[in-house]
C-alpha cells in the first residue's frame, strides 16, 4: 500500500458568505485517472484550483505527496508557505484550462520551453530538445514554429498538454481542457489526454465528456453544491446511479 498522491479530509472554502465547498473528502492514488463531474457551480474548478494552492481553504486539510499544498505544519499547527516555496510545490502539479492560456507572443515550442527554463534551471538546449519531444508526442511535430494565432483550439490545447507536461509533473488537474473547443477538434485533445492515462499518469479531470469518462477514469465522483454527492466506478457512477441529483445531472448531459 502506497499512500495517495492527493488527500482531501473535510476541505471547505466559503466566498463571502458562499460555502462553496462544504467538506469534500477525496483520495486519488498514483497513477489513478479520477473524472469530476457535476453541474456548473457545483465547486469543481475551485477543489481543483485547491489542489494547486490558486485558492487557499478554509477548513480541512489538503495534501499532494505527503506534503500541505501551501503550507507547512509546525506543532501541529499550518503555516502558509512563501510564494516561492508555494511555486516550488506547483512546479509538480500540471494545470491545463478551458482556456489555452499560451503566452501569444511565444512559438509553440518556445511555451513549452519557457518554464523549464526560468523554472527548473534547464539550458535553452536541453529545454528545446524536450519541447520537441514534447510537441511531437502530442501530434504537433509540423507545428513547433507556429505561433498560437496559427493555431487551431485543439492545437493550442495540446501545446497547453505538451507546456505542463514539459514541467514533469506528479499530477495534471484538468479543469474542462475541451469546453472551449469546436466539436470536430474535441477527439484530439482527449486522445493525448487518453494517451498520458495509458502511460500511468496521475490526473484529475474535470469533464462533461461522459463517453471519456467512461473509457478512461478508474472512478468518478459526481459533486453537487460543494459536496461529493457519490463516487465510484464510471460503470456504476454513470452507468447505475444511485442518487437522484446525479440521474438529473447525467440527465441533461446526455
Ligand atoms: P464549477 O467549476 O463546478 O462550475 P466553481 O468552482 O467555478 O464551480 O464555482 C463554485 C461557486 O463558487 C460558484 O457559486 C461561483 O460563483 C463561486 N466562486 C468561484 N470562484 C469565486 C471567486 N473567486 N469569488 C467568489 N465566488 C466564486
Ligand atoms: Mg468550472
Amino acid at each position: 500500500m502506497t499512500a495517495p498522491l492527493v488527500e482531501a479530509r473535510g476541505v471547505r472554502k466559503t466566498f463571502g458568505h458562499n460555502e462553496v465547498l462544504q467538506g469534500i473528502d477525496l483520495q486519488v492514488d498514483v497513477g489513478e485517472v479520477v473524472c469530476l463531474i457535476g453541474p456548473s457551480g457545483s465547486g469543481k474548478s475551485t477543489f481543483l484550483r485547491c489542489i494547486n494552492h490558486l485558492e487557499r481553504i478554509d477548513g480541512g486539510t489538503l495534501t499532494v505527496d505527503g506534503e500541505h499544498v501551501g503550507y507547512r505544519m509546525h506543532d501541529d499547527k499550518l503555516y502558509e508557505l512563501r510564494e516561492d516555496e508555494v511555486a516550488e510545490r506547483r512546479a509538480k502539479i500540471g494545470m491545463v484550462f478551458q482556456r489555452f492560456n499560451l503566452f501569444g507572443h511565444m512559438t509553440a515550442e518556445r511555451n513549452v520551453m519557457e518554464a523549464p527554463m526560468s523554472v527548473l534551471g534547464l539550458s535553452k538546449e536541453q529545454a528545446r530538445r524536450e519541447a520537441r519531444e514534447l510537441l511531437t508526442r502530442v501530434g504537433l511535430a509540423e507545428r513547433m514554429h507556429a505561433y498560437p494565432h496559427e493555431l487551431s483550439g485543439g492545437q493550442q490545447q495540446r501545446v497547453a498538454i505538451a507546456r505542463a507536461l514539459a514541467m514533469k509533473p506528479q499530477l495534471m488537474l484538468f479543469d474542462e481542457p475541451t469546453s472551449a473547443l469546436d466539436p470536430e477538434l474535441v477527439g484530439e485533445v482527449l486522445d493525448v489526454m487518453r494517451e498520458l492515462a495509458r502511460e500511468g499518469m496521475t490526473m484529475i479531470v474535470v469533464t462533461h465528456e461522459m463517453s471519456f469518462a467512461r473509457d478512461v477514469a478508474d472512478r468518478v465522483i459526481f459533486m453537487d453544491g460543494g459536496v461529493v454527492v457519490e463516487q465510484g466506478p464510471a460503470a456504476d457512477v454513470i452507468g447505475a446511479p444511485r442518487h437522484a441529483r446525479t440521474r438529473e445531472f447525467l440527465g441533461k448531459v446526455g
